[in-house]
């Protein structure tokens, strides 16, 4: 009797560098891969604010992902199962039809995910067969660092010096050559949903992310190798318009399109045939912040999604819903912000400049709880990761681990160091445009005469701030 085995797809839509797809097509006779649209991730609520979990952007990247992945299977003689419900019933109802011996998955560490890949697990169990979990987000192994995960270094530079001193990033996995796919199994292979079955209706495309493991290639190909503009990235990275003053890989890294460890390797490549310059190795340096970030995760747990935060603070916030809505929506009267929170309305991404801006605005300005802020970003980002978002957050409203992180953004003086001449702002805000510089990041101060002339009226074509004035004047 020949053994099956499903291969569970998850954050890991990728073929290349997928440790549960590998040794699946290793220990099985039969390879079936199968893919579950979790419908209380895509038709769900964020936990307390009650967002869409998924607004659109990130749920046609999704979508896109996983066509891609259908696409490259086919071409390897496979195919994916798609399924749209509840993945530890329906992956185990395919187990249960098709006889499979495993599942294979990489293994996911946030609380909701824990909870499906354990449900998942004791269903399998009743039936006699078994979960096999895979690693595969990280750059590291945790087995090869040099600390138990739960003595990870709080602090991110003793993590990042430890690291690089005693560990080398493992090379990645080729795609296997047989996808010991069974096209006699009785199983159907089931429709990709589009964004309406999601309830949206179609996406415009404002920004050039598209989904899947081609276009995340495509991107690191263009990055590195065509343009080169790796060599620049470390001067370029606070930029804040347009695609190419950061890698724009968090999409991908984050739907598990593309493996960290591949592109660490691609870099190394580039540097032996370009050479090494502080940027080729800085973009190496953020990633391991994303593995920071993991593994802070796994050692606090849940604490990451908690007020309290990692630093258990007990912090009381007293700002307004009026002035939540108006961050949400991008209208609280300071051109910074609100360009920054339209941009992320408008195409689901965000500079990490502009992240940390907005976070610390909303919770040091406007008192209002870092949590809101998370959840918000949460349903909107296209690159939405639990670790990287909640993690960020803990630390910009200074309740992460690290007293270092305890910053504050002055988002006036902000705006004028990164977007000196009001490019971005009036990018995002075009009923600014008219703006001379001197008015850009405070248009609070036009005079009734000056409004006329620029067409900007206050409290009509452009909001009046939520702060109170004697506030912002100390920030300019
Ligand atoms: C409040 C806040 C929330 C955030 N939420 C997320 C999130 O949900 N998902 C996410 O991927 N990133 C998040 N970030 C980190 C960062 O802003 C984005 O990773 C980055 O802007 C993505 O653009 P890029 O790919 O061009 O990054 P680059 O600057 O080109 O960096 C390369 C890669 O390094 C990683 N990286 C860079 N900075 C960070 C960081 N501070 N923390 C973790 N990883 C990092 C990302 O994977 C990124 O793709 C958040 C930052 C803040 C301040």
């Amino acid at each position: 009797m020949k053994n099956i085995g499903i291969v569970w797809f998850r954050n890991d839509l990728r073929l290349l560098d997928n440790e549960a797809f590998t040794n699946a097509c290793q220990s099985s006779d039969f390879v079936l891969p199968v893919y579950v649209f979790d419908t209380r991730t895509f038709l769900g609520k964020t936990s307390k604010h009650g967002f869409p979990k998924t607004d659109h952007h990130r749920a046609q990247f999704t979508i896109e992902s996983v066509n891609d992945l259908r696409q490259s299977l086919l071409k390897r003689g496979s195919n994916l199962i798609v399924r749209v419900g509840i993945p530890e019933e329906i992956i185990a109802e395919i187990a249960n039809i098709t006889k499979a011996s495993w599942v294979f998955c990489n293994r996911e560490m946030t609380s909701e995910e824990i909870i499906v890949q354990d449900n998942l697990e004791k269903n399998l169990w009743k039936m006699g067969r078994e979960l096999v979990f895979s690693r595969g987000k990280m750059l590291y192994y945790t087995a090869d660092l040099p600390f138990p995960v739960m003595h990870t270094p709080d602090i991110f530079t003793s993590f990042r010096k430890e690291v690089e001193k005693f560990v080398d990033v493992r090379c990645p996995l080729e795609i296997p050559n047989n996808l010991k796919y069974n096209p006699n199994l009785n199983i159907e292979i089931g429709n990709i949903p589009t964004i309406k079955d999601f309830g949206y209706n179609e996406v415009n495309h404002h920004s050039q992310f598209k989904g899947g493991e081609s276009q995340a290639v495509k991107q690191l190909k263009y990055y590195l190798w065509d343009t080169k503009h790796i060599k620049n990235y470390k001067e370029s990275r606070n930029e804040l318009l347009g695609w190419d003053y950061s890698t724009k890989f968090s999409a991908w890294l984050a739907s598990g399109s593309i493996s960290p460890k591949y592109i660490y390797h691609e870099i190394k490549k580039f540097e032996k045939e370009f050479g090494s310059n502080e940027s080729t190795y800085w973009v190496g340096f953020e990633l391991l912040w994303r593995d920071f970030f993991r593994l802070i995760g796994k050692k606090y747990g849940n604490k990451i999604f908690q007020e309290a935060g990692l630093a258990s603070k007990d912090v009381r916030y007293t700002g307004s819903e009026h002035d939540f809505k108006m961050w949400c929506q991008g209208t609280t009267g300071i051109p910074f912000v609100d360009a920054n929170m339209r941009e992320l309305n408008i195409t689901g991404f965000m500079s990490n400049r502009g992240r940390q801006n907005v976070a610390s605005f909303l919770c040091k300005d406007l008192n209002i709880s870092w949590v809101k802020g998370a959840e918000y970003f949460e349903s909107k980002l296209i690159d939405y990761d639990p670790c990287s978002n909640y993690g960020n957050w803990n630390y910009v409203a200074g309740v992460g681990n690290d007293p270092r992180e305890d910053r504050y953004f002055n988002v006036i003086g902000q705006g004028k160091r990164y977007d000196d001449s009001g490019k971005y702002i009036k990018h995002w805000l075009p009923e600014l445009k008219e703006l001379p510089n001197e008015f850009i990041h405070s248009p609070w101060l036009l005079n009734a005469n000056d409004q006329a002339k620029y067409q900007v009226v206050l409290g009509k074509d452009y909001p009046t701030p939520i702060v109170d004035m004697k506030y912002l004047q100390k920030l300019i």
